[in-house]
């Protein structure tokens, strides 16, 4: 079937009421509020418990809360952590008592912002904060090491002070904490 072509008029072959009709969606969104983000000077305010890059904390004694238990490295779904535990020396300043990693990266290239090793963690030392928007010029650059972590993650009051209690223990019974 042919369906034949409608003729414009001479008003149509103008092209003036397009022109026109054009011309004033644009004055119409001219005045309106603006909507475009000066991204990245202005960014997004995401709301509490946003679920953005997992960071580590310290307690308010400056302690790392992470014991190396490495349930995070193991659940993560990714692959995205990589732990170094301290070894059987333990960390220099507490001995043995708690195993506070000698190395903790994670890939953020890779991280998903599940959230399963804040889930999993047994000693509440990693968090998902509110960053949403990471950037780096190198792979590299996007593997964050323990010093960065804890830097970017801050720190966390816990009310428990497992570390406190443990070194007064220690005290109490002379031995080394
Ligand atoms: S948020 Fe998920 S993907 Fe990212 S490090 Fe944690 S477990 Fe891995
Ligand atoms: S962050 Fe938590 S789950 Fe991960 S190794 Fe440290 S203590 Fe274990």
């Amino acid at each position: 079937m042919i369906i034949p072509r409608k003729k414009l008029n001479l008003w149509e072959r103008l092209y003036l009421p397009a022109i026109i009709g054009g011309f004033k969606i644009t004055l119409r969104h001219f005045f309106r509020k603006k909507v475009t983000m000066q991204y990245p000077e202005e960014r997004w305010v995401v709301p509490d418990g946003y679920r953005g890059a997992p960071y580590l904390v310290e307690d308010q004694d400056k302690r790392i809360k992470c014991v190396s238990c490495q349930l995070c490295e193991f659940v993560c779904p990714p692959k995205a952590i990589r732990i170094v535990p301290p070894g059987p020396s333990g960390a220099p300043d507490v001995g043995n008592v708690e195993k506070a990693p000698r190395e903790f990266e994670i890939d953020m290239l890779r991280c998903i912002f599940c959230g399963f090793c804040q889930e999993v963690c047994p000693e509440e030392a990693i968090f998902l904060m509110q960053d949403y928007s990471l950037t780096g010029t190198t792979r590299q650059e996007m593997i964050y090491n323990k010093e960065k972590l804890l830097a970017l993650g801050g720190v966390h009051q816990d009310n428990i002070r497992k570390w406190k209690k443990k070194a007064e223990e220690a005290k109490a019974q002379k031995v080394p904490p």
